[in-house]
């Protein structure tokens, strides 16, 4: 069954069965009051008759005085203490022939007659003889009776009038509900079969749950459209780059086969050529691991750590390996919650550049802000166009293939970069002017602000 008719069906059942009980009750207890208020206008009336036989004097005047009390649509009956019937003064023939006996325990009883229902109740007088004998007074309940017939067809007029708004509106309900769903199942089944990020179409309205999840999903498939563009564009970047150092390779290997045997020469340069990019190849794929590795949130540790010895710890090797200036400037520890193997990894990055790229100084500093900090790294190099500028995080970008050819680059390093930072909840921004020099900062949260 769709969810549309469950929602409908299972609403309007429900709402059906409470109005129906709610009437029921109501009918119910009408009929109790019924017979409560009958109860009470029967005992007022035995009350003053009571008082009016007592009077009496001789056995004989009762009759007219049960006459007088006789209710319309009644009857009275005087029995004796052996159940013998003394009296017998009815309204309607046949009435004082119910059973009227009243049970001890119970204010009334009721029996039929003739089609309707007999009311009696009972109570013990004195007989102008002296004795006690017992008073029945039975009344026919055919008002109340008309009055529960039409609280009867009142009560189902009233359900049948209110199913049609709990009809529509369950309807409506299910609609309401099952749209968004059914426009999910469309998109969802469009993107299976024709291999696309299909978006759920038509405007959506309203903050409630579902126009957030039309909204959520919306994202999702952008997101993942992007994501899908940007691995498609990696993988075939990727290939690319791996191209051309395989290329080199194959050629010089060539030409080791063809003329390696009778010239010394032609077997240095091809196996320098060949050893280079093949170191080339090596640092690529390593690079294109730490981007793999780097770019899912799982990766990162957060802990206390102090950027000022990471900074030192990531300067050193470079110092010791290149024998290049790097000045520290910084005032003590600064401690702030990330990930150090990260944070260190990307400060390595930053300062090889500024290695590749210049040959005077390297400048680094540490500044402690409220909430944040900031490392910056300068260096007084070649610096990158501003044309370059803005695509100087993407993937492969080199400013100048040649250039870059020459360092050993392979335009991974600030994408790394990049992507770590973004995992860290870090900013990189960076400033360059040609042949001037190159700064870049990275800005550190102290605290991680971690959505769960
Ligand atoms: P790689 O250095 O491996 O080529 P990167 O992604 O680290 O890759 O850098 C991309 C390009 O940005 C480099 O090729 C280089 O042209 C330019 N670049 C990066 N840092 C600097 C810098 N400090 N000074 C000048 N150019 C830089």
């Amino acid at each position: 069954m769709k969810l549309k008719k469950k929602i409908h069906l299972f609403s309007t059942l429900l709402m059906f069965i409470l109005l129906v009980l709610l009437n029921v009750l109501i009918y119910f207890l009408f009929g109790k009051m019924s017979h409560n208020t009958e109860y009470e206008q029967l005992l007022g009336r035995a009350k003053e008759l009571t008082v009016a036989i007592s009077k009496l004097e001789t056995e004989a005047d009762a009759d007219l005085v049960l006459r007088a009390f006789v209710p319309a649509n009644g009857a009275i009956s005087i029995v004796d203490s052996n159940d013998k019937p003394l009296k017998k003064i009815q309204s309607v023939a046949g009435l004082g022939n119910v059973n009227n006996q009243v049970k001890s325990g119970d204010s009334y009883t009721i029996d039929r007659f003739d089609g309707t229902d007999a009311f009696s109740i009972s109570m013990p007088i004195i007989w102008p003889t002296g004795e006690v004998v017992t008073m029945n007074l039975t009344q026919l309940l055919t008002d109340v009776e008309e009055n529960m017939r039409v609280l009867r067809y009142v009560l189902i007029g009233v359900t049948v009038f209110a199913m049609i708004p709990i009809t529509l509106s369950s309807m409506t309900l299910g609609r309401i509900v099952t749209q968004p769903i059914e426009k999910l199942i469309t998109a969802m089944n469009k993107s299976r079969q024709s291999g696309t990020y299909e978006k759920m179409t038509g405007v959506v309205n309203g903050n409630d749950e579902l126009a957030q999840m039309e909204r959520t999903f919306n994202e999702m498939m952008v997101q993942l459209e992007q994501n899908y563009r940007k691995q498609e564009q990696f993988v075939s970047n990727a290939s690319h780059e791996l191209k051309t150092p395989l290329t080199v390779i194959e050629s010089y290997s060539r030409l080791l086969a063809r003329r390696g045997l009778e010239n010394r020469e032609v077997v240095d340069e091809a196996l320098n050529a060949i050893t280079s990019e093949t170191g080339r190849m090596k640092e690529m794929i390593e690079q294109m691991l730490d981007l793999a590795k780097s770019s899912g949130f799982q990766a990162f540790e957060f802990e206390q750590v102090d950027l000022t010895y990471l900074l030192e710890a990531a300067v050193k090797p470079l110092r010791q390996a290149y024998g290049r200036e790097i000045i520290i400037e910084a005032d003590g520890p600064t401690i702030v919650e990330t990930d150090g193997k990260f944070v260190k990894q990307l400060l390595f990055i930053l300062l090889d550049n500024a290695r590749k790229y210049s040959d005077r100084e390297i400048f680094t500093a540490i500044e402690d802000r409220e909430t944040e900090v900031e490392i910056t790294v300068r260096d007084y190099g070649k610096g990158i166009p501003q044309s370059d500028l803005p695509h100087i995080f993407d993937r492969f970008y080199r400013v100048e293939s040649d250039r870059s050819r020459k360092t050993g680059g392979t335009g991974l390093g600030l994408s790394i970069a990049k992507e770590i930072a973004d995992g860290l909840g870090a900013t990189l921004s960076i400033e360059s002017v040609v042949d001037i020099g190159t700064v870049i900062r990275v800005l550190i949260p102290k605290k991680q602000q971690r959505s769960q």
